[in-house]
């Protein structure tokens, strides 16, 4: 069986955990700050917050940007629901920006054209959320302008995307958004298990993400409400927050593993371009990266021209499975399920989005998909097609 997505784990990750194991901490000890450094560092970003997912991250980043009852977010519909969710969770309605036919990304025209129809109802969003769909970031440029004509505030889903870069620039540097998130589930680029981390270059918006991470407590004197001098608490809550620390098990092991991103990023770009060698005569289109992109590669994303083969798309995912390939589709558009259809979203929303949906298929792509496997993935792929 070859799976879509897989972590990679070395002897040095495993020692790295086991060392925290044996020492005083388990959790608010010093790896996570390590851990914080080690990667804010990498992106260029003066701030990180580590946190117990990419999730908790997003939710806390809407909290720290002011997201509120009565406010409106924006994001793409192709994307995991988590990106979504997080406005929800602050009591903020959501809207989905459809994307790019080419790159999957939020389309920038399509936002430029909402926000004008948006501003003449009054009803403009507070926060817009670029998600850097399968490892390539949006146009955050063309983003970023529209956010200063607008007056949104901008947060990155970077989810799929850490160890890519924007013109030649890490994703993450936060040069046009205000926060950025990343996530550390085991099929992402680097893995703690479970975790999340939130970067930053405002120091208002990371110290607000780190009092709410924490059940909203600070031991910062300047935060603290005057009380008589008998009391001896050296903390104080300041507001509600929640328990969405990381462990030091998972900092060691994510500090670990950023030691190896690089090369977990060369070795998917050098993937993705195999298979664009081996998928070169099959009837479907393989992914883009514009000249200034380099791509993390989460995803590897194929679309399958219908018209030129006479399967259809369920009966290739069955006959891969078969194959032992199990491939996946990432994402049916957000507003689609359930929970959001209840909001009055209707099918045929996004078209670009649906459309896409309806053609995509993940292949496998991993560090450790060796070349033959990729082969078997390739020679099964063109079976299933024909
Ligand atoms: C995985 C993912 C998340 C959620 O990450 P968790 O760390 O599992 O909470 C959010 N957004 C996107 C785009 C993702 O792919």
């Amino acid at each position: 069986m070859i799976p879509y997505g897989r972590q990679d784990i070395s002897q040095e990750d495993i020692d790295a955990v086991t060392a925290v194991l044996k020492s005083d901490f388990l959790t608010q000890g010093p790896a996570v700050p390590r851990f914080e450094q080690t990667v804010s560092n990498y992106c260029d970003a003066k701030y990180a917050v580590a946190v117990n997912s990419a999730t908790s991250a997003l939710h806390i980043a809407c909290l720290a940007l002011g997201v509120g009852k009565g406010d409106v977010v924006w994001t793409s519909p192709i994307t995991f629901v988590a990106s979504a969710n997080c406005a929800l969770y602050c009591g903020a309605s959501v809207d989905f920006v459809d994307i790019d036919a080419q790159t999957y990304n939020m389309c920038p025209e399509r936002l430029a054209e909402k926000l004008a129809e948006a501003k003449k109802i009054d009803k403009l969003p507070k926060v817009v959320i670029p998600v850097h769909m399968c490892g390539q970031s949006c146009d955050m440029e063309r983003i970023y302008k529209l956010g200063q004509q607008y007056g949104f505030k901008i947060l990155e889903d970077a989810s799929h995307a850490i160890g890519g870069r924007y013109n030649g620039l890490p994703i993450g540097n936060c040069q046009f958004s205000d926060i950025a998130v990343f996530s550390f589930h085991p099929v992402k680029i680097v893995t703690t298990g479970e975790g999340g981390m939130a970067v930053t270059n405002d120091e208002h918006l990371a110290k607000r993400m780190r009092v709410l991470r924490s059940h909203g407590i600070s031991s910062a004197l300047e935060d603290m409400h005057e009380r008589s001098p008998d009391e001896i608490w050296n903390y104080q809550q300041i507001e509600l927050g929640f328990n969405y620390r990381m462990t030091d098990i998972q900092a060691a092991l994510g500090n670990s593993q950023m030691v190896r991103l690089d090369d977990f990023v060369t070795r998917r770009q050098f993937l993705a371009m195999r298979y664009e060698s081996l998928l070169s005569n099959l009837p479907i289109i393989t992914p883009i990266q514009r000249a200034n992109q380099y791509s993390a590669f989460h995803l590897y994303v194929v679309r399958l021209k219908l018209s030129d083969t006479n399967r259809n798309q369920r009966e290739i995912f069955e006959s891969l499975k078969d194959r032992g390939v199990i491939v996946n589709l990432h994402y049916i558009p957000v507003y689609r399920q359930p929970h959001f259809e209840k909001m009055g979203f209707l099918a045929g929303y996004c078209p670009k989005a649906e459309e896409y949906f309806s053609e995509a298929i993940t292949l496998p792509l991993y560090p450790g998909l060796t070349e033959f496997q990729q082969d078997q993935v390739a020679s099964s792929f063109e079976m299933a097609l024909s």
